[in-house]
């Protein structure tokens, strides 16, 4: 595998990651509070990790990928209360839409995606650790987190802890030993109508304490990488580290990753700011590929402009992946073209760096263009693959009914293991021009090229 670094927020350096066991490499990447629909901004950070787990896998490591959904939230109570309807209902609903509208990325599912309600019994039970150890303590109903308690509060987010305000407002600061503490457990409050059991009453946990809980359910600390979008590196990240270290004397993650801003205008796109587009609509608009495009042509780390021009650049590098991969066949490809390949995978491995990577694929396809016969489309379906674009190259709806019924008869032959016939068929389909390729979404028909 190749040395991967990747900028970590901690250090403020590129950092080398390391596997667990020489494979592993555990990712967490903080989830919507599911109170509305998501909007296109929300999805940068579910493809930036999805497709960074696709390159360590491509690396030979074995990534495990966790994005949280956050089902308990005071955004969510303050969303269901105009609407007159019960908070678990539409926390409900809006997780039903978060993984249908993510779904459209055809990226898969992450390996785990815990929800807060299911994990209760971990939170309140690190929540319990913080108050026997001193580091947090229980008041009316409420538990706060002793910020003072630990020296190493702020080194994340490279913050003073005397300008911090940690955005709870007015709420609880009467009941705070300091106004730098956060709530790890609110007391229910008469407007809200869910509640879970705990040693200091009924109420909720806290939105930070719900990460550090799920984030060691799921991978152990410390793991490999944590990310999600530098809107949260304060107060949300900076209070995860926090409680981890805290709790366990260990840093809950070595790297912390962070995706900027998607751009509207002069401003980030964000429902309080009142300048979104929903995930759903932008996909109905331009399709799947499209997108993941656009967002890989930005760096992760830098905001990246949301505007139809862009999305319509995109959409024409697209097609233009589609007409090379028409000229191509299926196959090897020369080994002339293979140190482009390898500039892609190295422009991964150095801070993720998706712009580079496809400037080092548009070379590839210069080149391929100009060679004179026929090229292999090998090395441009493991790039593509990569950013799971390789869809790119599957022939249209192109194969005439003869050869896809000549197809059936292959798949049925195989089926009953009859290889001789299954085999005659394909050379059949050959001398069609066509190729047969048994993918994981069963056989395809690719066309062997001019
Ligand atoms: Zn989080």
């Amino acid at each position: 595998m190749r040395t991967v670094r990747l900028h970590d927020t901690y250090s403020g350096e590129l950092k080398e990651l390391v596997p667990r066991d020489g494979r592993r490499v555990g990712i967490y990447a903080c989830g919507p509070t599911v109170y509305a629909r998501i909007h296109v901004g929300n999805a940068r950070p579910y493809v930036v990790f999805s497709l960074l787990a696709r390159f360590l896998a491509h690396e030979g490591c074995e990534p495990t990928l966790v994005a949280n959904i956050t089902d308990i939230n005071d955004k969510i109570y303050d969303a269901a209360r105009p609407a007159g309807r019960r908070s678990d209902e539409l926390a409900a609903e809006m997780t039903a839409h978060y993984i249908a509208d993510t779904e459209r990325l055809g990226l898969g599912r992450p390996d785990h995606e815990p929800q807060a309600t299911q994990m209760v019994a971990e939170i309140v039970a690190l929540i319990g650790d913080l108050v026997a150890g001193g580091h947090a303590y229980a008041v009316s109903g409420d538990v706060y987190f002793r910020v003072r308690s630990l020296p190493q509060y702020g080194e994340l987010s490279h913050r003073d802890v005397d300008q911090m305000d940690q955005g709870e407002g007015v709420e609880g600061t009467a009941l705070k030993e300091d106004p730098l503490d956060f709530a790890l457990w609110k007391a229910q409050k008469p407007m809200e109508d869910t509640a879970w059991d705990s040693p200091w009453g009924p109420g909720r946990p806290g939105w930070h304490i719900e990460c550090s809980a799920m984030a060691e359910a799921t991978l152990g600390a410390p793991f490999e990488i944590h990310g999600g979008g530098n809107d949260l590196i304060f107060p949300h990240h900076e209070n995860e580290a926090a409680q981890t270290l805290a709790a366990r004397g260990q840093p809950l993650a070595r790297i912390w990753m962070h995706n900027g801003m998607l751009q509207m205008g002069a401003e980030k796109m964000a429902k309080s700011v009142g300048n979104i587009r929903g995930l759903a609509e932008v996909l109905d608009d331009v399709g799947r590929d499209t997108l993941i495009w656009f967002f890989c042509e930005g760096h992760y780390r830098q905001p990246l402009a949301y505007s139809s021009e862009r999305l319509e650049d995109a959409a024409r590098r697209v097609e233009r992946i589609r007409d090379t991969g028409r000229r191509l066949v299926a196959g090897d490809s020369p080994d002339e073209l293979a140190p482009h390949r390898d500039a892609f995978f190295d422009a991964l491995a150095d801070d993720f760096n998706t712009p580079r990577a496809l400037a080092a694929m548009a070379d590839w396809i210069r080149d391929a263009n100009r060679a004179g016969g026929p090229v292999g489309d090998a090395q441009l379906r493991e790039m593509l693959g990569v950013l799971a674009l390789d869809n790119l190259l599957a022939p249209e709806a192109g194969a005439p009914a003869e050869v896809v019924e000549l197809a059936e008869r292959r798949a049925a032959a195989r089926e009953q293991r009859d290889f001789a016939a299954a085999d005659r068929l394909r050379d059949e389909l050959r001398s069609r021009g066509w190729e047969v390729r048994d993918g994981a979404a069963g056989p395809e028909l690719i066309p062997i090229g001019p």
